[in-house]
């Protein structure tokens, strides 16, 4: 599940995303020439450039840089409620939630901030909530061979909360365990409580 090379992207030039934002604008019933809206697919554009920033990106890098020296530290790490924002592959419409990501160091420990940078290289793409919650593990386990990884992730989706069933308030929630967290019950509940859930 790697993401395309950049190159696949910044080859469109933004005047062909602009064009199609436009058509959008008029199939709409709006008039993309009106003052309002002269402006409006340069930034949308911008915007989804910004959204999809992901995919120009490794996460993994931000694990590159890891400290053996973790001074007889043998506990759960854990980075709880790291706000994300990301965009449904089915609607191009607003994921927005929080991410609890945990792991149990072996030997290596990475600076504490790098967890959330992961969380955001993958979900700065179209994503499902599910795969996006298993990147984020599976990235941590690939560079950090911990003992354990759990990722829990809570989202609201905008495709079913302004559109469809229109349900506001439903929260999604996804995880993913591995290692002891997935085998030991012990270990999964401790991480959890830890997680507030
Ligand atoms: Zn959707």
């Amino acid at each position: 599940m790697d993401a395309p090379a950049p190159a696949d992207f910044v080859t469109i030039p933004q005047a062909e995303a602009e064009e199609a934002v436009r058509t959008l604008i008029r199939w709409t019933g709006d008039d993309p020439t009106r003052e309002g809206l002269l402006d409006t697919p340069k930034r949308v554009a911008k915007a989804w450039r910004e959204y999809t920033k992901g995919y120009a990106e490794d996460p993994g890098q931000h694990l590159s840089r890891t400290f053996a020296e973790v001074g007889g530290y043998d506990e759960i790490v854990i980075l709880r409620d790291i706000p994300f924002q990301s965009h449904c592959e089915h609607h191009m419409a607003p994921i927005i939630g929080k991410g609890h990501i945990a792991y149990l160091p072996r030997s290596r420990v990475v600076g504490i901030s790098k967890l959330a940078r992961v969380l955001h290289g993958y979900a700065r793409r179209l994503q499902v909530q599910e795969r996006l919650t298993a990147e984020v593990a599976d990235c941590i386990q690939t560079h950090l061979d911990p003992v354990g990884v759990a990722v829990v992730i809570e989202a609201t989706h905008a495709c079913m909360s302004a559109r469809g069933v229109m349900t506001p308030g439903v929260v999604m929630t996804t995880s993913r365990m591995m290692g002891v967290f997935r085998d030991e019950p012990s270990s999964r509940s401790e991480v959890l409580r830890l997680m507030g859930k």
